[in-house]
């Protein structure tokens, strides 16, 4: 689905996101969800008038399986680079149990929408990466979009966000979440299976000064109001336990 110039995800639902950014002809993949959206990237690919064969890279905000989905594949297949920031490495590669504690507060139906979703598109099936490149805390990637790297820690110790300066869009991965899988709740808000979620409403100082049209999460609907509002959001939502 087209969500801006230059940027699409891949399909139309929002519950578990990978986008798609263009630059001059090439693409950059972040995240690659779970691993049957695999299926669904050569027409989201052709939807922007591009192939398989114009991504440079697959880069991943964190290393939770419902974002490595299919980059194993996609890398063993293709030859494409994987990178996510070196804090997760080890959990990309599968190497450390996932730091996040259960699932906090559910809702039976939205929960079981988010399990469903995954299960359909193979989310049981994630293979962890064999080999991933890793990268530091402000480093400004040399990708399609040129994605300038800021480390959020919290939600897992190397999650991080891309801000793609040329097309106003920042991609925040788990930092914090558009919609609550576990309880279908909509808003900016810290998200389900975060490790340490005082540490993640923190990492949000880092970010919430940046400028960018769209935020683009890692599950939800983009957000339009500007950074600094969503963040004001996130932290009003922690503070009244919601
Ligand atoms: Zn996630």
């Amino acid at each position: 689905m087209r969500i801006a110039p230059g940027i699409h995800r891949i399909g139309n639902s929002s519950i578990i996101n990978a986008y798609l950014v263009e630059e001059a002809n090439e693409v950059t993949i972040v995240d690659a969800g779970v691993s049957g959206l695999y299926r669904d990237l050569p027409r989201e690919l052709a939807s922007m008038g591009r192939s398989i064969a114009d991504v440079r890279a697959l880069v991943l905000t964190h290393g939770h399986s419902d974002h490595i989905g299919f980059a194993e594949r996609f890398r063993s297949d293709r030859h494409i680079p994987v990178s996510v920031h070196e804090a997760d490495a080890a959990l990309a590669r599968g190497e450390v149990p996932n730091p996040s504690k259960g699932f906090g507060p559910t809702r039976l139906a939205p929960l079981t929408g988010f399990l469903w979703f995954s299960l359909l598109r193979g989310g049981l099936r994630t293979h962890h990466l064999g080999e991933v490149s890793t990268f530091g805390d402000g480093a400004t990637l040399d990708l399609p979009g040129s994605p300038v790297v800021t480390l959020t820690p919290g939600h897992t110790p190397g999650s991080a966000v891309l801000h793609f300066r040329s097309l106003s869009a920042l991609l925040i991965g788990d930092a914090f979440a558009t919609y609550a899988v576990t309880t279908g709740a909509r808003g900016p808000r810290i998200a389900p299976f975060t490790a340490d979620a005082a540490r993640a409403l923190e990492s949000l100082t880092l970010i919430e000064d940046v400028t960018a049209d769209l935020v683009l999460p890692g599950h939800g609907d983009p957000w339009t109001g500007g950074v600094r509002e969503a963040v004001r959001q996130v932290r009003e939502a922690a503070a009244s336990g919601r």
